[in-house]
């Protein structure tokens, strides 16, 4: 353990606590903190989310990775890691984490407070899954390990808490051992019944190391099966960032790529968002070389649509970008369902294993409804990708219809877009009481937010503000064009609060 790391970061750490126990002796009533990190937030950009309008909790300095363990296979590293420079460092090793989240700037803590997914989550699930141990900086300023023997509650419950149980300093998580290179075979399927069956019989199998897919129409399915080898091994090495991944995978029959460029190949086009950027200009190769390095990339793509999204946006509801988790044997009527109503590609196909028995007394995540989940045997579930759709039916909410099927097929919506469910199915799909209970010992004066209202606060501003929103509408003026409601987002941008 590299001890004077570990003394840095405990001093950092001891000033995030006491930032906290300060907010928590002085914040009024209706006072709310977000983090401030040092990197850009991956949520879709919300320009009237009411964060951008809470205190600071400055975590700039989370940034350190702390121990690369080669022997017990885990690494220590503080909440502000990103992906890209884990996977960098780690790959020195011959070792990579679990998951590796596809976009360079995901970090690590934002990767367990929100929801992560990988070409490798058919064998062990998100990030979360990996992690051995979690320090926080709880909402009355306490510094707490977390693990499954201590405290084992508030360890599961930080999982897709969206920063509203605790801060997350530090984390403990295992490794993987990786090679230099990665081979990626293409597959394709004509129908979704032929492509669930293979993901099956590999996920039974278990004989391949990486899996994820991409569907680009009802009847071509492409399934990216993926293996480590050595240098000597890969004949080329390609590096998606002029040419675009997605589109290549449509066309290859097979791609050799860096283990780095593979983890991250989808990052260019921030997966294929750069397509409703400014009328897709930037899918032109020559525009991509003449500017590329200022546009392209996640962190760009999510800044620029953050802090210009007129250009993203046409006006009207925003564009949905979301994943559902689907178990397996709902998979395919979810995807039938989806063809009639939505009919949008690609979307990407994540298999992901959701352990069964994750904490005694519950069944798969302790923070889904245990009554949701209790029919579903299957650990397998199929993550659907939905990254830019234009809704397009005037007066019909998707991201709402897609709340009311995911449900009904006992799947869960991930939170990090727009939300919109009544509290009554919010609180079906998770878990109310053991939410409450561990919110209750880790933010009593809920300085944090609470996790319906905090990913639900367009329903909140739909109901203040339905008379004021229908009143501007019948003057015609496009909504894209009220810049007025992205002033609060300068502050927001700067600080990616989140
Ligand atoms: C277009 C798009 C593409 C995506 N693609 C992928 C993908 O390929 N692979 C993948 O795995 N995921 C993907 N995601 C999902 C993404 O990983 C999650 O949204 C993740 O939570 C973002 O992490 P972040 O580090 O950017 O954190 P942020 O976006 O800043 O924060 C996410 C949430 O976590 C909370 N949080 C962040 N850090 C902490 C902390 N230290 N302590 C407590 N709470 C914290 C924040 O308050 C916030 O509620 C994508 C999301 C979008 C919008």
């Amino acid at each position: 353990m590299n001890k004077e790391k570990l003394a840095i970061h405990k001093r950092k750490v001891e000033t995030i606590s006491e930032m906290v126990r300060s907010a928590y002796d002085n914040a009024k009533p209706g006072e709310y903190f977000s983090l401030k990190k040092a990197s850009v937030s991956h949520m879709a950009p919300q320009p009237d989310n009411p964060k951008y309008s809470d205190k600071p909790i400055d975590v700039r300095s989370l940034t350190d990775i702390i121990e690369i363990d080669p022997d017990t296979r885990t690494c220590i590293a503080e909440a502000g890691v990103t992906f890209v420079s884990l996977a960098r460092e780690t790959l020195k090793y011959g070792l990579v984490p679990q998951c590796v989240s596809e976009l360079k700037g995901i970090t690590i803590g934002g990767a367990v407070a929100g929801c992560s997914v990988e070409s490798m989550s058919f064998k062990y699930g998100g990030f979360f899954d990996s992690c051995e141990e979690i320090e926080i900086v709880t909402g009355t300023g306490d510094i707490m390990v977390c693990s499954k023997s201590d405290n084992p509650e508030i360890f599961e419950m930080l999982h897709g808490s969206f920063g509203t149980i605790a801060i997350i300093t530090l984390l403990k998580f295992k490794l993987v051992p990786a090679k230099k290179c990665v081979r990626i075979d293409y597959i394709r399927y004509d129908t979704f019944s032929e492509y669930l069956d293979a993901i099956k019989q590999h996920y039974e199998k278990q004989d391949i190391e990486m899996m994820d897919g991409l569907i680009f129409s009802e009847n071509k399915n492409v399934l990216c099966i993926a293996s480590f080898v050595d240098e000597e091994e890969a004949p080329y090495k390609n590096k998606y960032f002029l040419d675009i991944y997605y589109k290549s995978a449509m066309k290859r029959k097979q791609d050799f790529l860096s283990t780095t460029d593979y983890f991250f190949r989808y990052d260019a086009d921030c997966h294929w968002s750069i397509r409703n950027f400014a009328g897709g200009i930037f899918e032109n190769k020559l525009v991509r070389w003449l500017v590329g390095p200022f546009i392209l990339g996640s962190t760009n793509v999510l800044k620029a649509s953050e802090r210009f999204p007129f250009l993203t946006k046409k006006g009207g509801e925003p564009d949905v970008i979301v994943d559902v988790f689907i178990p397996i044997k709902n998979a395919e009527e979810f995807f039938n369902w989806y063809l009639e109503l939505f009919d949008y590609f690609p979307v990407w196909i994540v298999p992901y294993r959701l352990q069964k028995e994750k904490l005694e007394g519950y069944k798969f995540y302790p923070w889904l409804n245990q009554e949701m989940v209790s029919p579903i045997e299957d650990e397998l579930f199929i993550d659907f990708a939905i990254y830019g759709f234009e809704q397009k039916r005037k007066g019909f909410n998707y991201y709402k219809a897609l709340e009311e099927k995911v449900y009904e097929l006992r799947g869960m919506k991930t939170l990090i877009t727009h939300n919109y469910y009544e509290e009554d199915l919010f609180w079906k799909v998770y878990n109310k009481e053991l939410y409450d209970k561990v919110k209750e010992r880790t933010d009593p004066k809920n300085l944090f937010r609470e996790l319906y209202e905090k990913t639900n606060y367009k329903k909140k501003i739909e109901k203040t503000n339905y008379k004021k929103k229908t009143k501007r509408l019948k003057v015609g003026i496009p909504r894209s064009l009220y810049f007025h409601k992205y002033f609060p987002l300068w502050e927001g941008m700067l600080t990616s609060l989140g």
